[in-house]
C-alpha cells in the first residue's frame, strides 16, 4: 500500500484511510478568538510543534462494508491539486494509488459543509467526481445552507463566502442529494451522532462491527497539539465556538471513557489514535491501526 493511503479491518468492515494532502496555517491572532497568537504558539511548542506555522492536514476514509465503497467527505477536490502543486486535493490520485477507481464509490458520506471537505465532489470540470455514487448530507446541515433567508443573513466574509462555495458545489450537482437523520444507521454498521457547533449541522459517525466500534469524529477537534489540551478554545472555523467546545468536552469524555479508537479528519496520518484525559483537556495517542 503506498504511503499516502492506510488499510485496516474493524470488524468485518474494511477501512482505507487516504490522504488529501496538506496545507500550512500561519500562526497568528486570527487562529483563536479567545486565546493570543502567544498562548498558540506555547500550545505547540508544549507539543514539539513548528511555532511559525502549523500543518492542517487532510484524511478521508473509505469504508467496505455488506460489499458498498463509502467515502467519508472528499477533501478539496482535484482543482486543488492543480492549484497548490498537489499538496493538497490528491484523495483521486491516492484512491487510484490504493486500487479503486473513482467511479466505483457507491456512496459518498459528507460530514458537513466546509470547503476542505465538499469541494472534491466535482472534478475541475464540474463533472461529478463520484458518477456513480449516491451523495449523503446531513439534512440540518442541508436546511441551512439552502436556505435563502441564512445566506441573506450571514455575516460578509467566511459566512458568505461558504454559502457561494456550497451552491456552486451542490448546483453542480443539480441538488441531487440524499438527506440523513441523526442518530439512524445511514449505511449498513454506520449510525450518523450530531457533533454540532463546528458547523449546525456537523455529523460525527459510530462504526460497528461484529461487536467492535469505532469514532469518525469528523472536525470535532481541528489540530489536535492545539485543542486536545486546550477543549475550550475557540477556532475561526467553527460557526459556534461555546457550542464546538461543549462538543468537543462530551465526545472525548464519551471517547476516554469507552477506549474507542477514533479517525479524526484533521489528525495526521493515518488520522487514528484514541483520546485520553490529561489535565483539563485530552490527549490524542496516536495508533497505527485498531
Ligand atoms: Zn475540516
Amino acid at each position: 500500500m503506498a504511503a499516502d493511503a492506510h488499510r485496516y479491518k474493524m470488524g468485518d468492515i474494511e477501512v482505507t484511510v487516504l490522504s488529501d494532502g496538506f496545507r500550512m496555517v500561519p500562526v497568528d491572532g486570527n487562529y483563536l478568538s479567545n486565546a493570543t497568537a502567544d498562548d498558540l504558539q506555547k500550545a505547540l511548542a508544549a507539543a514539539g510543534q513548528p511555532t511559525d506555522k502549523m500543518k492542517n492536514t487532510y484524511s478521508p476514509i473509505v469504508l467496505t462494508t455488506s460489499g458498498k465503497r463509502v467515502l467519508f467527505d472528499t477533501g478539496n477536490g482535484s482543482a486543488a491539486a492543480a492549484q497548490s502543486n498537489n499538496e493538497r486535493g490528491t484523495l483521486n490520485a491516492n484512491l487510484a494509488a490504493a486500487g479503486t477507481d473513482r467511479s466505483a464509490i457507491d456512496v459518498v458520506v459528507i460530514s458537513h459543509f466546509h470547503a476542505d471537505h465538499v469541494n472534491g465532489l466535482l472534478m475541475p470540470d464540474n463533472s461529478k467526481a463520484f458518477p456513480n455514487a449516491e451523495i449523503m448530507v446531513p439534512e440540518n446541515e442541508w436546511k441551512f445552507w439552502m436556505d435563502d433567508g441564512e445566506m441573506s443573513r450571514a455575516p460578509k466574509g467566511r459566512m458568505t463566502e461558504l454559502f457561494a462555495n456550497n451552491r456552486r458545489v451542490f448546483d453542480a450537482l443539480k441538488r441531487q442529494v440524499t438527506r440523513y437523520a441523526w442518530d439512524k444507521e445511514i449505511v449498513p454498521g454506520v449510525a450518523a451522532k450530531g457533533t454540532p457547533g463546528h458547523s449546525i449541522g456537523h455529523t460525527s459517525f459510530v462504526v460497528t462491527s461484529a461487536g467492535k466500534s469505532m469514532f469518525v469524529q469528523s472536525d470535532v477537534c481541528n489540530n489536535v497539539s492545539v485543542f486536545a489540551p486546550h477543549p475550550d478554545w475557540h477556532g475561526f472555523f467553527d460557526q459556534d465556538p461555546p457550542q464546538a467546545a461543549a462538543t468537543r468536552r462530551k465526545v472525548y469524555d464519551m471517547l476516554a471513557a469507552e477506549k474507542l479508537p477514533v479517525q479524526g479528519y484533521h489528525f495526521p496520518f493515518p488520522a487514528l489514535g484514541r483520546i485520553e484525559k490529561s489535565g483539563n483537556g485530552y490527549r490524542v495517542v496516536p495508533t497505527g491501526a485498531t
